[in-house]
């Protein structure tokens, strides 16, 4: 008996749900891909959790520990972490639940490129100040150097999502021993380590002062503090001096702001 067949219309339109199928498949494959370019977590993760992949949600979320906070890249998914992962949910319009999960994962992927580093920043802004490249000539190890940079550039990521996504303007970050003493900066100067970055243009250099509190920036200084009238300078120290008095910014300011809206 001759097997019935299918009406060629419906042949045509199989046909095309394979091909979507298959084009499905391989978009999945592509992102996939995408994720795996920097890192990729294999987990959901959330307090009490340690290991590498924490440490390296850590490093992502960093700019997003509250108001004068700073957060341990430790490996350790403590309270702090769980707040951080939050305010980052929160910031981006996600569940804010403070556990990290394929959705927090997915906008992480979103927002590094294939070397680790945060879209909107690179290694090549954050290298040698006095016009050479790379991240030698520095008193850290030429990789210790490199991860600082890293961690500030996805503090300022962080700082740069809170401004309503508004382009910063880097004029002068890692800086060689013979750099930091061409250009005159102290001795020592965050800029030797790779913790620091001077930004330039808008918004204010007031308003980068006041909203890098807010980010897990140690070393603050910006207009009225000596030398800091055309840029505001922020670094990753990991105790608090701030000072930028014309902008109402001491070392002693309250701790208990809240981060204005845009
Ligand atoms: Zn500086």
């Amino acid at each position: 008996m001759a097997r019935p067949r299918l009406a060629r219309p419906v042949v045509r339109i199989l046909l095309a749900l394979a091909l979507v199928a298959s084009g499905l498949v391989f978009a999945s494959v592509a992102n996939q891909a995408a994720a795996d370019g920097c890192y990729t977590w294999g987990r959901t993760l959330s307090q009490g959790a340690s290991g590498d992949d924490v440490r390296q949600l850590q490093i992502r979320v960093a700019g997003w520990p509250g108001f004068g906070g700073h957060l341990a890249i430790d490996g350790q998914y403590g309270p702090a972490t769980a707040a951080a992962v939050q305010r980052f949910q929160s910031a981006y319009g996600l569940g804010a639940d403070g556990v990290a999960g394929p959705q927090t994962f997915s906008k992480i992927y979103e927002l590094q490129d294939d070397d680790c580093t945060p879209i909107h920043f690179a290694y090549s802004e954050m290298d040698d100040g006095c016009g050479g490249s790379g991240f030698d000539g520095g008193p850290l190890s030429e990789s210790a150097t490199r991860f600082n940079a890293l961690k500030t550039m996805w503090q300022l990521e962080a700082l740069r999502h809170a401004l309503g996504d508004r382009a910063l303007n880097i004029s002068s970050a890692f800086r060689s021993t013979s750099c930091n003493s061409a250009v005159g900066g102290a001795s020592n100067s965050q800029h030797l380590y790779g913790n620091a970055a001077d930004l330039t243009g808008t918004p204010t250099f007031c308003t980068l002062a006041q909203r890098a509190r807010y980010h897990g920036f140690g070393g603050i200084f910006g207009p009225g503090y000596p030398g800091h009238d055309d840029h505001t300078h922020v670094d990753i120290r990991t105790s608090n001096v701030w000072s930028a008095p014309n902008c109402g910014i001491g070392s002693a300011a309250a701790l208990t702001d809240i981060e204005p809206d845009i």
